[in-house]
């Protein structure tokens, strides 16, 4: 029987006593910081590489050479110097969940399809509501990802401020005002939700992309005078580019004085609310009506685990306004998650975050948290006492920008040439106009030394694109 080959267990420990050795020195080396954390080839030579086409029409490939093919053409995030994006480096016991789930495919819209999924995406949601501080009113439910979560949340939003949206469609005149340095999945989502990408209306931000709360006030007052309907006030947790928070607190009261839903994006730094020295960064967060939280960032598991949580458990139960009956049965004895989700079958997300967990407990993940941010800002310091560079703003998460020189356009250049070699993996932003090198401090073995060998590059090349 060929055609049942592929549920052989024996499949399942001879793979496992393949791969083993394999990710195993490919941890090991990563976090050692052995050869390039990123060599970039075109997709036709990658596909060479792997056999693309035999592999594909003969099957019968030996999985240990694919996997050690895939892992040489990959962006190796355990190394020290991956200090790039804000995909966390995954902890080994949430890739060991995504190994449970994958074989276990309890793809969870129901209850019954997903009974331990759900269970423990119920119990996950309790736990990160108790952060907040939203245990007694609120409820959620996990996404895959943060930008799924933002369209979760402001399609609530919407079900509030437009009730009749759902089955008639947005009447004209809604808008959303988001912070200028709103991440893009925010108009993504207007335009998904009928809005259309124009009715985002951006409240202004300072030079490190912090909103100006008189200027939100202005703002609103202006639209609501123009007898626009305001769905939402949208900002940051951090900011993606320059990790700063808004003012929750302050945005959060006036925006109960307007009877106006708040939405937080916290999809990287809600995280915070976990260490009890970086939690008042989020002061007032239990004000706001809802918040997007991502796990794959700062909370060690891999991609993707994002979370929609809202403070009321209504402004959830109204927003997916469908019934399916051959699906929403609601006989069983727990909920079909489904029911609160744009996803239909989706993975049993929560399992990664309950494995880390397991392993590390919520003084483990809290201390990750501690430590990133910590070392942000000792790499920060060490960065700017270097002559030449000068830092955007110090630190509030781990993430920041900086430059070396006063050339907007040589930080580029310095990025692209930092990439092509392989030995650094960092990012760029632009910043109220320009040109910044952004760190995102995601890995607990990055050092100072670390960071040192890295500005000694940046000031190498420099001077070699300069004098070229
Ligand atoms: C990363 C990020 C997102 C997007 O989340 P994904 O999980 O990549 O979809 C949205 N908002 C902010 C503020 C982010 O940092």
């Amino acid at each position: 029987m060929p055609s049942h080959r592929g549920y052989d267990p024996a499949l399942l420990a001879q793979g496992l006593a393949a791969l083993t050795p394999v990710l195993l020195r490919y941890l090991t080396e990563a976090q050692a910081g052995h050869g390039k954390v990123l060599v970039q080839r075109p997709v036709a030579e990658i596909l060479e590489d792997l056999d693309f086409q035999s592999v594909v029409e003969d099957g019968q490939a030996d999985l240990a050479a694919l996997t050690a093919a895939i892992l040489e053409h990959s962006n190796h995030l355990a190394d020290p110097r991956y200090i790039g994006h804000q995909v966390a480096v995954p902890m080994v016991p949430s890739a060991l969940a995504d190994l449970v789930s994958g074989l276990t495919n309890n793809g969870m819209p129901i209850y019954e399809m997903g009974p331990a999924a759900t269970a423990i995406e119920r119990g996950m949601i309790r736990w990160l509501l108790d952060k907040v501080g939203w245990q007694d009113s609120g409820d959620g439910v996990m996404t895959h990802g943060g930008s799924l979560a933002n369209l979760t949340c402001l399609l609530a939003a919407r079900a509030r401020a437009l009730p009749q949206a759902w089955e008639e469609g947005p009447s004209s005149g809604a808008v959303l005002l988001a912070s200028a340095a709103s991440h893009y999945s925010i108009a993504r989502a207007a335009a998904i939700m009928g809005l259309g990408r124009q009715a985002v209306q951006e409240i202004p931000v300072d030079g490190h992309g912090r909103i100006r709360v008189a200027d939100l006030k202005i703002l609103f007052d202006r639209l609501q005078d123009a007898g626009k309907k305001v769905v939402a006030v949208v900002i940051n947790a951090c900011v993606t580019a320059t990790g700063v928070y808004d003012p929750i607190y302050e945005t959060a009261c006036f925006c109960r004085r307007r009877n106006a839903w708040l939405h937080v994006d916290g999809a990287h730094g809600a995280s915070a609310l976990l260490a009890p020295q970086y939690r008042s960064l989020l002061a007032g967060i239990e004000l706001a009506d809802s918040l997007t939280w991502d796990t794959h960032k700062m909370l060690g598991t891999s991609t993707v685990c994002g979370v929609a949580l809202f403070r009321q458990q209504s402004g959830l139960a109204q927003t997916f306004a469908q019934s399916g009956s051959y699906l929403f049965a609601g006989a069983g004895p727990g909920p079909d998650v489904a029911a609160h989700t744009v996803e239909c079958t989706k993975q049993p997300l929560a399992m990664k975050l309950f494995f880390n967990l397991a392993v590390m407990g919520e003084a483990g993940l809290a201390s990750h948290v501690a430590e990133l941010f910590q070392a942000a800002r000792a790499f920060y310091d060490r960065i700017v006492s270097r002559p030449g560079f000068v830092g955007l703003c110090p630190p509030e998460a781990n993430v920041f920008c900086f430059a070396y020189g006063d050339s907007g356009e040589l930080q580029d250049r310095i990025r692209q040439a930092l990439v092509a070699e392989g030995d650094f993996y960092i990012t760029r932003a632009t910043v109220d106009g320009r040109s910044y090198l952004r760190l995102a401090v995601m890995n607990p073995f990055t050092s100072a030394g670390h960071i040192d060998a890295l500005c000694q590059r940046i000031e190498a090349l420099a001077e070699e694109l300069t004098l070229a």
